[in-house]
């Protein structure tokens, strides 16, 4: 067997969380192997957040040449050039991708190795890294961090291996714009596509199985967005589960759906499975180091985000829970505290901002009103639509709401829900006074420009007034 080299902490995977623990490490006078198999920066520079954002701020610009004459604004014909789009988010990915690249491999004079192949577990502190070309490596650290993500899920209806189906991934690739584009998921990333697609100018369907879309917010969240995605023209079926697909001669892709009126066919030219994730730990093999998964393939951990095998560390997607960049930037802050500040930082009660980049966009932190009235919590709901807010008005964009949940004893604010123009940053206004531990008073009561979006929060509080 060979010798495996000797390393003093190993990170598998280069995302948000795995690109800078390396170089901290390193700094703190270690030597460091990072793994990485794919391109450095991970899914969200590559394929997740900043192309699917950067193709979101194209489909918004047709979105407003399309409502041109509303604003009194004369145009001409409004068409999309997709490989125009596309191009334009390869700039922004490649721009991202080398910056995170350059991150890790700038680092002169540190002892940081940048392995690009794939790891896998040979024995608890153990790994093997395969290069692609038939040439392998053994490395072994006694700290050792899975930053290793995951993909989408495939789908797996009757038929499925017949028709092309795409991805979060794929999609991005296409070379022309789909005619009809039908979607499997309700969920935030089959939103977001579709509603850009739709914005491109394809026909979209979404098809959900669950009674509403985004199932994990509340019900008046789902139906607003669902309003808003109707008024869009796009076709939404809930209730609905594809049973089968098939290719039509002509190329044309049927589904077969089974809903509450019984068996419907719809059809498109394209189809995307937007149907959750699965993380990577089977090529990582981690049982070889006798690390604990659960059902369904995520490392577990505990709150201080060790597995059950001392030192062996796993943060980002491939542990479960929400699956989101800030979440495994936040992952590496708690390591890097406790493990490098001799901190005790911990994944307990931190809050979980997330925004979802439909039009307007849909913001949350904090507990929804139904997750607060299951925990029977005492709570007065604040909600306001967004035309009441000045901005919003002056701006033409009125759609949605904003929401805040109040505890009715402490009058700290709970949680909230922003559809609205700019809603991450309205929300981000709100988590920080949750932060800050405010009374919604204070939220009321604060000075804010007269017109911004944010003064709508004082008409948000104020529906609480007697
Ligand atoms: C379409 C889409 C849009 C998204 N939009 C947003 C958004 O707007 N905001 C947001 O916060 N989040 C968004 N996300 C989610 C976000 O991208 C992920 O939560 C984030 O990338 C998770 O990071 P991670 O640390 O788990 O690692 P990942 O980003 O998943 O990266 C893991 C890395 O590990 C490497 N790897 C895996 N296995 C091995 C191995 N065995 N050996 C070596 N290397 C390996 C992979 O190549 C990859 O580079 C989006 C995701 C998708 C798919």
């Amino acid at each position: 067997m060979p010798q495996a080299t000797k390393y003093d902490v190993i990170v598998i995977g280069t995302s948000q969380g795995g690109r800078f623990l390396p170089i901290v490490f390193a700094k703190a006078g270690r030597k460091v192997a990072v793994v990485e198999r794919g391109h450095v920066g991970g899914v969200c520079v590559n394929v997740g957040c900043t192309p699917t954002k950067t193709m979101v701020a194209s489909a918004r610009v047709a979105y407003l040449a399309n409502r041109a004459a509303f604003y009194g604004v004369q145009t001409g014909p409004i068409s999309v050039d997709l490989q125009a789009v596309r191009k334009r988010k390869q700039a922004v990915v490649d721009g991202a991708r080398s910056y995170s690249e350059s991150n890790i491999t700038a680092g002169r004079g540190l002892d940081l190795d940048l392995l690009r192949g794939e790891a896998h577990f040979i024995a608890p502190k153990t790994l093997e890294v395969s290069f692609g070309n038939g040439e392998t490596r053994q490395i072994t650290a006694p700290l050792i961090f899975i930053d290793t993500g995951g993909r989408p899920k495939q789908l797996t209806i009757k038929g499925v291996e017949s028709v092309p189906v795409l991805d979060s991934t794929t999609i991005m690739e296409l070379e022309t714009l789909p005619e009809h584009l039908l979607i499997i998921g309700g969920g935030y990333i089959g939103l977001e596509f579709g509603q850009m697609f739709r914005r491109f100018g394809s026909q979209v369907t979404i098809i959900q199985r669950h009674p509403r879309l985004l199932m994990n917010e509340d019900e008046d969240v789902s139906d607003e967005v669902t309003k808003i995605f109707r008024e869009d023209e796009i076709r939404v079926l809930t209730e609905t589960t594809p049973q089968r697909v098939e290719q039509l001669s002509g190329g044309r892709i049927q589904l077969t759906v089974s809903t509450s009126q019984g068996e419907q066919q719809p059809s498109g030219s394209h189809l995307l499975a937007a149907i959750g994730r699965v993380p990577n730990t089977e090529a990582l093999t981690p049982e070889a180091a006798g690390i604990h998964l659960d059902k369904k393939g995520y490392i577990q951990v505990d709150e201080q985000l060790e597995t059950n095998v001392p030192g062996i560390y796993a943060m980002g997607d491939v542990k479960g829970g929400p699956a989101f960049t800030h979440i495994s930037y936040d992952d590496f802050r708690i390591l890097r505290t406790n493990l490098l500040e001799r901190g005790s930082a911990s994944t307990q009660d931190r809050l979980v901002p997330y925004t979802i980049f439909i039009d307007p966009q849909l913001a949350r932190v904090g507990m929804s009103e139904n997750e607060a009235r299951k925990q029977g919590r005492n709570i007065r709901v604040a909600k306001l639509s967004m035309n009441a807010v000045p901005r919003a008005l002056e701006t033409g964009e009125t759609r949605g709401f904003m929401k805040a949940i109040v505890d009715a004893e402490t009058n700290r604010i709970l949680g909230c829900a922003i559809l609205g123009l700019e809603g991450g940053e309205i929300m981000s206004i709100i988590q920080v006074a949750m932060m800050g531990k405010l009374p919604y008073t204070a939220l009321k009561e604060g000075i804010f420009t007269h017109p911004t979006l944010a003064e709508g929060l004082n008409a948000l509080f104020m529906t609480l007034d007697p």
